[in-house]
């Protein structure tokens, strides 16, 4: 580990035979946090107050609480470093894609509908967490004008169910969703954004509905993606293990994006552990994301140049499977692949750009080993 420069102690707990309450209890008060210390629990309900908390009772029994910094931890508790001044509530401008309430199109051919704005847990570097505030709007709770709108728009051939985290909807409700879009002939794929995986992983495996559901949607000859969101390695569990077999059987394809999070995951081994697992159990890597200047986020915050090192010597020795993840940046102009860093600069290219002037773009910026945005890259006197 040369790039890391955190050493904590983990064990990797990958198919790990710990026995788990069957539960999908959550918890939402730090206080009733009986690990945290009694003046710990006080100042983090000031957190609370401002970004909610919320875990899952099996997750919370994932963390080490001997260590002040186990990484599922750090992923879940509320922290007082969350209070700094830094960033905004939505750093790569979502406003500008949303259509309406519950629709974002940004690229012609995908559409995201916010279909809830609630979750199994919160993670605390969340970067919608301003969609858990009070007065925010953006998700909709009926989904008739989200359908409405994707019918008609025919260059629509991917629906990305976000939120939030669909698989936290009543069932009936995601049956209504699938057999929406299963009915619309120009969408091909649908995609389901979840952490739910990592947070309830009894979620598909006890709802036979839902299993059938999901059966009866791929017979409509359409694609069904789970883009599972694993941080870390210990989040695989014997319990995520047999959820995650369970989709690939039903005929869900596998792949999993998570940002690089400081303390979590900005380990080369880690992200080794972590890929090396996914891979092997048909979880696709797909994208690692450069953290986004979330407000609340700046604990988590990583610079590029360290991120892309850490990348790299994390898929180095993997197998050409496991290191299928690209390291991207979801600006507000369009998804930024990091190619590359040498002595003097770091290699970028528009992955997929928001702007067909982008399309293939390749830039070339002057290294900074402390930038974590784009927009600290480029020369003030020039527009991205
Ligand atoms: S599960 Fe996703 S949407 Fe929900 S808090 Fe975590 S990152 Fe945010």
């Amino acid at each position: 580990m040369s790039v890391g420069n955190t050493v904590r102690a983990w064990r990797p707990l990958i198919g790990q035979e710990k026995a788990f309450i069957k539960t999908n209890k959550t918890v939402s008060r730090v206080s009733d946090l009986a690990n945290l210390l009694p003046n710990e629990s006080h100042t983090l309900e000031q957190v609370a107050k401002q970004y909610k908390f919320q875990a899952t009772e099996y997750y919370l029994d994932l963390i080490n609480w001997n260590d002040p910094n186990d990484p599922l931890k750090r992923l879940i508790v509320p922290h007082l470093e969350e209070l700094d001044d830094w960033g905004t509530l939505d750093a790569c401008d979502e406003a500008s894609n949303t259509q309406l309430n519950g629709v974002q199109h940004k690229y012609p051919d995908t559409a995201l509908m916010l279909v809830t704005n609630t979750c199994a847990a919160l993670c605390r570097y969340c970067f919608r967490k301003r969609l858990f505030l009070d007065g925010n709007h953006e998700v909709s709770p009926n989904i008739a004008g989200s359908i409405e709108y994707i019918s008609n728009h025919k260059e629509i051939t991917d629906v990305l169910l976000t939120g939030g985290d669909p698989l936290t909807l009543p069932t009936r409700k995601l049956e209504k969703i699938f057999v929406e879009l299963g009915r619309l002939d120009h969408v091909k794929a649908v995609r389901l954004g979840s952490k739910v995986p990592a947070f309830d992983p009894w979620r598909l495996t006890e709802d036979k509905r839902l299993q059938s559901i999901i059966t009866d949607f791929l017979h409509t000859g359409k694609t069904l993606y789970l883009i599972a969101h694993f941080d870390h390695p210990r989040e695989i569990t014997q319990e995520a293990i047999t959820q995650l077999r369970l989709f690939r059987k039903l005929g869900v394809v596998m792949v999993n994006q998570c940002p690089i999070l400081r303390g979590i995951n900005d380990d080369p081994d880690i992200l080794s552990e972590l890929y090396k697992s996914l891979s092997s159990i048909g979880v696709a890597p797909y994208y690692l994301f450069q953290g986004r200047p979330t407000k609340g986020n700046a604990m988590f915050r990583v610079p590029i140049v360290r991120g892309y090192k850490i990348l790299t010597e994390a898929v180095n020795d993997l197998s050409g499977l496991a290191k299928r993840v690209r390291f991207v940046m979801s600006h507000a102009t369009g998804k930024i692949e990091v190619l590359g860093v040498d002595n003097s600069h770091i290699y970028m290219k528009y992955h997929r750009p928001k702007y067909s002037r982008d399309k293939g773009r390749f830039m070339i910026f002057n290294r900074d080993d402390k930038a974590y945005w784009l927009d600290q890259l480029i020369p003030s006197d020039s527009t991205v």
